[in-house]
């Protein structure tokens, strides 16, 4: 079922595209590509009511912040990437960190 950009509006496909949440508010939103989070964290963080995650499902990916490597607190933000069957979860201590690491390319900066 195809989902719509928090940001762009565009369509996004449930295989594609990227899932933000904050698991402890019931926040979640959604990004056709990455770079979209970044105008989006800049104008204010408009979340949707939801879930990215079911319950029982880890929601914390290592429990880290993949950009400063401080542990998770209640507050943390998930960012869950759709890429065909494939999903590949990141998770931020807080929101300026998900932003940052976004405006940098992400996990794929190194690899492009
Ligand atoms: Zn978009
Ligand atoms: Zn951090």
């Amino acid at each position: 079922m195809a989902e719509q950009c928090s940001w762009c509006a565009a369509s996004v496909g449930a295989d594609d595209g990227f899932r933000v949440a904050e698991p402890e508010s019931d926040h979640k939103a959604v990004f056709c590509r990455l770079e979209h989070v970044v105008p989006w964290v800049i104008h204010g963080a408009s979340w949707d009511r939801g879930r990215i995650v079911t319950d029982g499902e880890p929601d914390d990916a290592l429990g880290r912040c993949a950009l400063c490597g401080d542990h998770l607190a209640e507050r943390r933000v998930l960012v869950v990437r759709h890429r065909g069957r494939h999903r590949i979860a990141d998770a931020f201590c807080r929101l300026e960190h998900l932003h940052d690491w976004a405006r940098g390319g992400g996990r794929y900066k190194a690899a492009s």
